[in-house]
């Protein structure tokens, strides 16, 4: 570690220029805008290829899909686990789309050969093993915001990953812990321009954890793409009624089509 900076390397004083990561077509960082999306969970073939199909239709560039779930409840659906990964990097495939699904444990990795960015959850934010070990990788990580850390703490997590070997690092916005009952997190839009200010690595938004409430997921995007976030990764999901984990704050495939034709109005402008 150089100077008194704990994430020296996350750092703008270490690096003046932004990090851009390319993952198949799409690049982080460069300036370009990056649209995430797809469902909380695979939950059968039959689901994440329609999802797939109308997402990338509609001009997502990377695919989401849940396989390990760390949810809340251990009564909750945990996800498909192994066959999810499979389910979901075959829709990729199929329409020529790169994916992204959360890791929660290191011995994993070797499930995980046919996902293209490998996420961290708010929950594991700190969990250091694992942030070592995916620094120890190649694949670009996905670092999602602990509930409740501070900007410092989230870029001393990107620290531990690109001080082990991997500086692909994106960062993700996904909603802090509020006083009250009314939304699931307070989204902190602010932590675009300041991150943007502390470090040189992307930051993108996630306002379906954010927010917890799919009607705010469209006007939460374009207050991001307006604050200058590097992209978003959005909850889609063919049937949000019907879904297995998250459908509150899930839109459908339409809805997301509206909300990127939305979004692209906002980015044209700036
Ligand atoms: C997710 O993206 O599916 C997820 C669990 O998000 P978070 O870690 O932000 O709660
Ligand atoms: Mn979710």
């Amino acid at each position: 570690m150089k100077s008194n900076c704990p994430y020296y390397l996350a750092s703008r004083e270490s690096k003046k220029e932004n990090t851009v990561i390319q993952v198949g077509d799409v690049s982080f960082g460069d300036g370009s805008f990056v649209y995430i999306a797809g469902p909380c969970a695979v939950e059968s073939q039959e689901q994440i290829m329609e999802i797939a199909r109308q997402v990338k239709e509609a001009g997502a560039g990377v695919l989401r899909g849940g396989a390990f779930k760390p949810r809340t409840s251990p009564y909750d659906f945990q996800g498909l686990g192994a066959s999810g990964l499979r389910l979901l990097a075959e829709a990729a495939r199929a329409f020529n789309i790169p994916s992204v699904s959360e890791i929660v444990d290191a011995r994993d990795l070797g499930l995980y050969a046919e996902i293209d960015i490998l996420q961290v959850g708010a929950r594991n934010m700190q969990n250091y093993s694992l942030l070592k070990s995916l620094g120890e990788q190649k694949k670009p990580v996905l670092l999602k915001r602990a509930m409740s850390a501070s900007y410092s703490e989230w870029l001393t997590s990107a620290e531990y990953i690109i001080s082990s070997g991997n500086p692909n690092v994106i960062l993700c916005e996904r909603g802090i812990r509020m006083p009250g009952p009314e939304l699931r997190n307070t989204l902190d839009l602010a932590a675009i321009p300041y991150i943007h200010r502390l470090s040189h690595l992307p930051i993108i938004v996630d306002p379906s954890h954010g927010t917890g409430d799919s009607g705010l997921v469209a006007p939460l995007s374009k207050a991001a793409a307006a604050a200058m976030a590097d992209g978003l990764m959005i909850e889609v999901h063919d049937n949000p009624q019907e879904a297995l984990s998250d459908g509150m704050q899930s839109i459908d495939c339409t809805e997301f089509r509206n909300l990127k034709t939305q979004v692209d109005k906002i980015l044209e402008v700036l």
